[in-house]
């Protein structure tokens, strides 16, 4: 990996026109990752666009520059890199129109880019992204500080999940010491919930049902119920977790309507069920512990029936 990095901080030392391209349904680390890369490409005097082809979550509006995210990639560029995402597919772009890196830490990674930088070891993309500002001596302004420790505290839980350890608390007091605020972090990130988000999970949590003796829980999310709050559709999260975090239960699935009537699932698990294995099996991806894809199938039940097979074998 040090040698895909070197290679790739050359090409981004060689590029005039940079287009930074972040995964469909975007979160904090895709967001935050290439917020991080580009504003030290501004001190670097390079010209660089950033690219979201979906809608960007309420809760993220604060990360520096993401006013500056457009919905299609630029027509020209010399350089492409993608952040966090596992599969070209998830780009929602239609081609690859330059070299491509792609940086990314799931181990479900396709390896899709021209040069990979893939460190399924590192707790977020972000740490990935800050290794290549920091090998590159490339400037890490207060901007791109922000955006990377948001992107760190977001993907590990607030430093609750596998894999954080002293490395993590490392990247964490660096990116503190270059302007980060903890603080202020966490208030934008997470107390400033909309109402409808509040009115939208009980009606999600009154669909909790227990299975395989109680160690799975699903959960399902309706078109209707987002209609019926205002709320959107990333706000059922939390009812994830809380479902995950019920004394029996190992794996938590949350099964949602999407705008054109497929299902898709989103999987948590807590020590032992690897739910990333289960989604490749369904044409996805993702990490142990969190995972998920994008059904065909129309139908609630059969998702979920198909899924509890699967995990059963795994619990096994
Ligand atoms: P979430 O359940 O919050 O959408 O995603 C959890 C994890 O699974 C994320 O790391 C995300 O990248 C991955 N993931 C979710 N849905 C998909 C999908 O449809 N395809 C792939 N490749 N990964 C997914
Ligand atoms: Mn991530």
């Amino acid at each position: 990996m040090q040698e895909a990095i070197t290679q790739a901080i050359q090409k981004i030392k060689e590029a005039r026109y940079i287009a930074l391209l972040t995964h469909i349904d975007p979160d904090a680390d895709t967001l935050g990752s290439a917020l991080g890369l580009y504003h030290s490409l501004l001190g670097l005097s390079k010209r660089a666009s950033l690219v979201n082809t979906t809608k960007l979550p309420y809760n993220l509006d604060f990360l520096p520059g993401i006013k500056k995210i457009k919905k299609e990639p630029p027509k020209r560029c010399d350089l492409m890199i993608s952040f966090d995402c596992g599969s070209f597919d998830r780009l929602g772009i239609e081609k690859k129109e330059a070299f491509l890196i792609n940086i990314d830490h799931h181990r479900s990674n396709t390896m899709y880019g021209d040069i990979n930088i893939v460190d399924p070891t590192a707790a977020a993309t972000g740490e990935v992204v800050y290794a290549l500002l920091e090998k590159g001596g490339m400037p890490i302004p207060k901007e791109s500080a922000i955006s990377l420790y948001t992107a760190l505290v977001d993907d590990t839980g607030f430093f609750q999940y596998e894999g954080v350890g002293a490395k993590t608390f490392e990247l964490a007091k660096k990116l503190c010491a270059r302007g980060a605020s903890p603080e202020w972090v966490a208030r934008m990130l997470k107390m400033r919930e909309p109402l409808s988000k509040l009115r939208l999970l009980p009606l999600v949590l009154q669909t909790l049902t227990l299975h395989l003796n109680a160690k799975v829980a699903s959960l399902r999310m309706t078109r209707h119920m987002l209609a019926q709050t205002g709320a959107t559709k990333e706000m059922g999260e939390d009812a994830l977790h809380m479902a995950r975090n019920l004394a029996t239960v190992e794996v938590a699935l949350l099964l949602r309507e999407e705008e054109d009537g497929r299902i898709k699932v989103s999987m948590r698990s807590k020590e032992r069920v690897d739910v990333g294995k289960i989604a490749v099996a369904f044409g996805g991806g993702g990490h142990k512990r969190a995972a998920g894809f994008v059904s065909d199938l129309h139908d609630f039940d059969r998702v979920l029936h198909l899924l509890l097979e699967a995990i059963k074998k795994e619990m096994e």
